[in-house]
Formats: C-alpha cells, structure tokens, sequence
C-alpha cells in the first residue's frame, strides 16, 4: 500500500461514489471489446483492498452477458459506469478513468488492451489485482 494514495471517482449524477489507491505513476488500459468500446471505458485494475464503495449500492444495476463472470455494474440514475468487476480480474475491480476526480491533474498512462482477443490476452492483466502490484 506504501506510495499508493486514494482518489475518489463517481457517476455522473453524484449517487454512485467511490475511492481507489492509486500509485503516482497510473497504468491503465483501453478495450475494444464489444462493451468497453460503446462504453469508452478506460480501465484501472486494481485489488480488492485498493477499492471501497463509499456511496450508492443501492443505485446499482449488474449487467452480464456471455461467460456472466463479469459484473458490469452502472448507476441506474446516470447511466454511468465507474467501476465493475472484471472477467480478467474477478478477485479485484477495474475502475474506470474516465470517472475519476480531477483526472487531468494525474499521470494515467494508457496502453491499448485487445479485449477483441480476450482469451490470448486477459491472462496478461491478472497480476494486476493482487496485492502488492502497482
Ligand atoms: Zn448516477
């Protein structure tokens, strides 16, 4: 957890918040799969204990399809998607960029991820919810 530093994020009408630890150096990844494409979602992967709904469970709408393990969760008011648990990463989240407070300010590097591929590539981003990774 050393040098990690908690940021918060949220939906867009404010009732889905939540907070993620985050390193200086942010590593995220960009999907073209069919749903992170129509959603332009930008990817944190993150472990569990790097993740904490601060408001709005009760806001929340699962979506799955395919395999299911993905629980693609989004405000029912806004519509918006800030965070979900990822099929790659189903012990940890995977927090969307996009969604973060004052995200200009942070240093977010994002590399393309060929979620089209899925089963060649999600083994690649595994690590990534286990603690102790940056
Ligand atoms: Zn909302």
């Amino acid at each position: 957890m050393s040098g990690n530093v908690w940021r918060e994020g949220g939906c867009h009408c404010g009732a889905v918040r939540f907070a993620v630890a985050l390193p200086e150096m942010i590593e995220a990844q960009s999907c073209n799969c069919s749903i992170c494409e129509r959603t332009s979602f930008v990817h944190i992967i993150a472990p569990e204990s790097r993740f904490k709904l601060i408001s709005g469970a009760e806001a929340l709408t699962s979506y799955r399809f395919n395999t299911g393990v993905a629980d693609h969760l989004f405000c029912s008011v806004c519509g918006v998607k800030g965070f979900y648990r990822p099929r790659s990463n189903p012990d940890g989240w995977s927090v969307n960029a996009r969604c973060l407070d004052d995200r200009d300010a942070l240093d977010i590097h994002i590399e393309p991820f060929d979620g089209r591929n899925w089963e060649a590539h999600a083994a690649s981003l595994a690590h990534l919810s286990k603690d102790g990774a940056s």
